[in-house]
């Protein structure tokens, strides 16, 4: 089920204004004699097949993200004959038989209307953005950016954040058995890295002071060893603890534990959860008992960093996303894009999550963000949202 979320971006937009320089300037996207009429129908319902949108899509952006949609999206045998094809809030599908196929994603472009609107106070976004563009645009459309940023841009890291804060401020059951008082030595894990500058070390949570009002805050890791050999080098040991409660060499670590810690700086948590590191391994270590208490280390953690696009530590989660098609479509505040909205797939099918115990991680966790292929997702009992901002619920 999809949501419109317009708060969420209305907020977002107006706490960081550079966002909607994101959108690309119009860059002569064209549209075919149908798509025209059809993209000024509140509804944006057209007929259409295949081989027309073969011919049509030589001059028309949209008809050739549709051809191209359909190319991947339709079984084979469902792409022959009369196409219906129309908008469903925010995303455009087709629908064969008793079956709807989602093609694009639709939003309505972050616009000087947009903030004016909001910094007069008013928070129906989707209402005054009709009055105040020329063309009529749907109400029921997410307002977003059609591209991703860079994973390196602070807007990354802002939009992340964005998540968590919504999540503190408005969701009071994501917040439950949150550091609520003597839960310290029932939950927290033995040890946690912390990230100081550039210092990172282990320390003992019983050494760490949380008697303020702040709960202690740390974030947990969950991801896929992958070969074991490999992995072991990274292990926290009783032959490496005195070492590694002094330091721990970022260039020691691999690629996966070094973007968890970056993730970690960004949004301003000194502190993370990785079994490897944090459990002390081998002879006379306890991976007993900490691996018993695991349950609690994830449902304790402020957040869950899942990193749901790799098959082990030396792949990295920070990296450049696939671009996805888009066409925009200036003068009539609208960008349509493959659709990438897909948690099922990417997440709960994806790489990572074929090891059993990450499974368990997601139902433990309060709130996650899931690092995949596509794009980034949040996660929290209020449902999911993605980097699109797209908001969905199970
Ligand atoms: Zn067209
Ligand atoms: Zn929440």
């Amino acid at each position: 089920m999809f949501h419109l979320d317009n708060e969420f971006i209305t907020d977002l937009l107006n706490a960081h204004p550079s966002m909607k320089d994101r959108s690309p300037d119009s860059i002569g996207m064209t549209l075919c004699q149908i798509c025209s009429h059809a993209i000024h129908q509140p509804l944006l319902d057209l007929t259409t097949s295949a081989d027309e949108l073969h011919k049509t899509s030589v001059q028309c952006d949209l008809c050739r993200l549709l051809l191209k949609a359909i190319g991947e999206r339709l079984p084979k045998e469902m792409r022959t004959g009369p196409l219906r094809i129309r908008r469903k809030a925010s995303k455009i599908i087709v629908q064969r038989g008793p079956h709807s196929y989602r093609l694009l994603t639709i939003r309505k472009i972050p616009g000087k209307e947009a903030l004016d609107v909001h910094i007069i106070g008013l928070r129906r976004l989707t209402f005054e953005w009709t009055e105040t563009t020329q063309c009529k645009t749907p109400n029921d459309v997410q307002v977003g950016v059609p591209s991703l940023c860079k994973i390196d841009d602070p807007e990354y890291s802002q939009l992340l954040l964005a998540w968590l804060r919504d999540c503190d401020a408005k969701h009071t059951e994501c917040r439950k058995n949150f550091g609520s008082s003597g839960t310290k030595a029932r939950q927290y894990p033995a040890r946690l890295i912390a990230i100081e500058e550039s210092l990172i070390r282990l320390v003992d949570t019983k050494d760490i002071d949380d008697s303020g009002t702040e709960p202690l805050k740390y974030l947990a890791l969950s991801y896929t060893w992958g070969d074991k050999a490999v992995h072991k080098r990274y292990f926290t040991t009783t032959d490496t603890y005195e070492q590694h409660c002094t330091t721990i060499p970022k260039a020691s670590l691999p690629k996966l534990f070094v973007d968890a810690l970056t993730i970690t700086q960004n949004l301003g948590i000194k502190y993370l959860w990785i079994d490897a590191l944090c459990i002390k391994q081998g002879k006379g270590g306890d991976w007993e008992t900490e691996a018993e208490r695991m349950h609690a280390t994830f449902s304790a953690a402020y957040c869950v960093l899942a990193a749901s696009r790799c098959a082990g530590t030396n792949d990295r989660f920070l990296v450049k996303r696939p671009q996805h098609p888009s066409a925009l479509f200036r003068d009539h505040g609208l960008a349509f894009s493959e659709d990438i909205d897909d948690f099922q797939l990417e997440v709960i099918e994806g790489t990572m999550n074929r090891r059993g115990w990450v499974l368990q991680e997601r139902a433990l966790a309060r709130r996650t963000i899931y690092f995949a292929e596509k794009q980034t997702y949040w996660e929290c009992g209020q449902g999911i949202r993605c980097e699109t901002l797209t908001k969905m619920t199970k």
